[in-house]
């Protein structure tokens, strides 16, 4: 791979308008699904995936027991291979790709879950700040060391004191009167990749309250990293506080604009939670095929624990969650691409223009994170229940990946925060006039009123699930319409109303995404060949629809009481009604695919 040319696809996916999805209908031809990947592309999974399965799976053990030199050797080889150097331009070392193409490597190379977090933490985080914000001269000095894996990166934003609250961080950084170097103090908590990284993106308050980034080697005087912390998960990647003590950093290594640096934080987040979105449904694959073959081997009462619709229907729950989350995952990275395609990074001013584009996508990346680490979260849930007794002991991989599981709520914003970034951006924006959400509210308004409500009757194979994404879709605006009237500007001050609002936003999506994939493979393959995949789709939906109907009852509730709660209760109802779907059936089928196939398979 590291030899093959490297090559910008331009995305066939449709630059829709962020939040869109809420209130214009979707057609399959405009969204990318992992069916899309280019032959190229299918070739860096392979090399990813094989990557993971003959160098990192067997190394387990090793990886856990934070043998970091071990890990910086797999480090290398993955340079070596490419695979550290996909989003970083050919002019410097890297192979100047897409951000398909390096959604394809996140998810490949993640079978292991604290390899996976050292990876993307060095090719996310701990890179993409310097190739979107880095002076031509900090590109050329580190950006090729990074690209090959000679040089770990890491990113350090949060403080012991402020993790979420990160623009209250306390690290300050002086200018020294010549000008000629900032002076660091403070400390940074949590910090991946500590152990082991050569340099560091380290966020320090300049000027006041202004927040600016820094690039910070590791034998810099004044510079200490502390110990290791004892983690429940991912404990075979590497997670230290530092300490920066009269830290003198070069004032050419400021990175960006002194006094922009949020601007670097909460941009390089964005990106990181499609990236650990990708990341979690790799994860997830490998988890359903432990659970997958255990359910094959173990014996009970006379058969292969396979056979029971019980633990058949965990293994379609997770099987649909996975074809979902995959939908969600590249369905965004496709809008970003497209959003991204005719911009080359490294002309002046790119970074300003990247910013505003990715930053177009912030309530999609968030959806992405949030429900893609739930589902993670789900699946390894299930693979504990499935493995019964053994599930619970080191000896079987179902306790680790439970564990590992836990973290993704957590870092990269905690799943609250981005439930409150998901309403409160879309409320923004409509506020702002930028995305008609509020035009789309009133005329619901009218429409629900009116004796008349109908839906319009849907044709083909997933009409059901058509019309039911319609209503779950005028279901969430009309939750979003009233609790908007009723709190106006201080709607932000209502955390569980925002949560409920988000979580209807966040299933319409996943619901959305996957039925235009299934309906992408209906085209490609015919209904019958894609018949799995309908089974997830249509079996997903069903769940989605009852979240969005039971969120939406919680904000009406909160919202309206006496005869207004009785009248808008009643337009819940209509909105959500619709006839039942048979989910042990497609469960059943669904389970019986994945058996079949031995592994997650559409
Ligand atoms: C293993 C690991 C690796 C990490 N790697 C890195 C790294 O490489 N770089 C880095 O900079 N950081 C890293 N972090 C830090 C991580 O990003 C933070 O832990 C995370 O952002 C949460 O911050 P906090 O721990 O201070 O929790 P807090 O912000 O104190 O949150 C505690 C709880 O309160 C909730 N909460 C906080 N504010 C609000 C609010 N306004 N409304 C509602 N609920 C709220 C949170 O959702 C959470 O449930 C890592 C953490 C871990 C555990």
């Amino acid at each position: 791979m590291a030899t093959m040319e490297s090559t910008l696809h331009a995305s066939p996916a449709k630059r829709a308008k962020g939040g869109s999805f809420l209130i214009e209908e979707c057609e399959p031809r405009d969204v990318i699904t992992p069916e899309d990947l280019s032959e190229e592309q299918r070739q860096i999974a392979k090399t990813a995936t094989e990557f993971a399965r003959n160098e990192v799976m067997p190394a387990i053990r090793e990886i856990e027991a934070k043998n970091f030199v071990l890990t910086k050797g797999l480090l290398r080889k993955a340079g070596e291979l490419g695979l550290m150097g996909v989003d970083i331009p050919e002019l410097y070392g890297g192979m100047g790709m897409d951000k398909v193409t390096s959604a394809v490597v996140a998810e490949s190379v993640s079978q292991q879950a604290s390899f996976s977090t050292t990876f993307s933490a060095h090719v996310g985080i701990g890179t993409l700040p310097i190739v979107w914000y880095g002076t031509e001269a900090q590109k050329q000095k580190y950006l090729p060391k990074l690209a090959t894996g000679e040089w770990i990166g890491a990113y350090a934003l949060s403080e012991s004191t402020s993790g979420s609250d990160a623009l209250n961080c306390r690290t300050r950084a002086v200018l020294t009167e010549d000008g000629r170097n900032y002076v660091l103090n403070g400390e940074k908590m949590w910090i991946t990749n500590s152990s082991f990284a050569d340099l560091f993106i380290i966020f320090a308050k300049t000027e006041g309250e202004k927040l600016s980034a820094f690039l910070v080697e590791r034998n810099t005087p004044g510079f200490t990293i502390g110990p290791e912390e004892h983690k429940l998960g991912i404990r075979g990647s590497s997670t230290c506080p530092l300490i920066l003590s009269d830290c003198r950093v070069p004032a050419e290594n400021l990175l960006g604009e002194a006094g922009k640096g949020h601007h670097i934080a909460f941009n390089t987040l964005n990106i990181g939670r499609f990236k650990l979105g990708a990341a979690c449904v790799g994860g997830a694959r490998q988890v359903l095929q432990d659970a997958i073959q255990y359910a094959k081997e173990r014996k009970a009462f006379g058969k292969s624990i396979a056979e029971f619709g019980l633990i058949q229907e965990k293994l379609a729950e997770c099987a649909a969650g996975i074809f979902t989350g995959e939908a969600l995952v590249y369905r965004t990275i496709g809008m970003i691409d497209a959003a991204l395609a005719d911009l080359d990074p490294c002309i002046p001013g790119a970074s300003h223009e990247i910013e505003k584009r990715v930053e177009e996508y912030a309530v999609e990346c968030s959806i992405v994170k949030v429900w893609v680490s739930e589902m993670l979260q789900m699946v390894a849930n299930h693979s504990v229940q499935i493995h019964g007794g053994y599930g619970y002991v080191e000896e079987y991989p179902a306790e680790r990946a439970y564990r590992d599981a836990r973290i993704n709520p957590i870092f990269e914003g905690t799943n609250e925060i981005n439930r409150l970034i998901i309403t409160g951006w879309l409320m923004k924006r409509a506020m702002k006039g930028e995305l008609p959400l509020m035009a789309a509210i009133k005329q619901l308004m009218d429409e629900v009123i009116s004796p008349s409500l109908t839906d319009e009757e849907r044709e083909g194979p997933l009409a059901g699930e058509d019309k039911m994404l319609a209503q779950a879709k005028k279901l969430g605006l009309f939750a979003a319409g009233a609790a908007s009237q009723k709190y106006m500007l201080n709607l932000a001050d209502q955390q569980e109303v925002m949560g409920a609002i988000a979580d209807c936003a966040i299933e319409i999506y996943a619901m959305e995404s996957c039925i235009l994939r299934a309906k992408k493979l209906i085209d490609a393959k015919g209904e019958a060949a894609a018949g799995a995949a309908v089974a997830m789709a249509q079996f997903y939906a069903a769940q989605a629809m009852q979240t969005v109907e039971s969120s939406g009852r919680k904000v009406i509730a909160a919202v309206a009481e006496g005869d207004m709660l009785r009248t808008q209760m009643a337009i819940v109802r209509r909105l959500a009604k619709h006839d039942p779907t048979n989910t042990i059936a497609l469960g059943r089928q669904i389970a019986h695919h994945v058996l079949e196939a031995g592994r997650y398979a559409i």
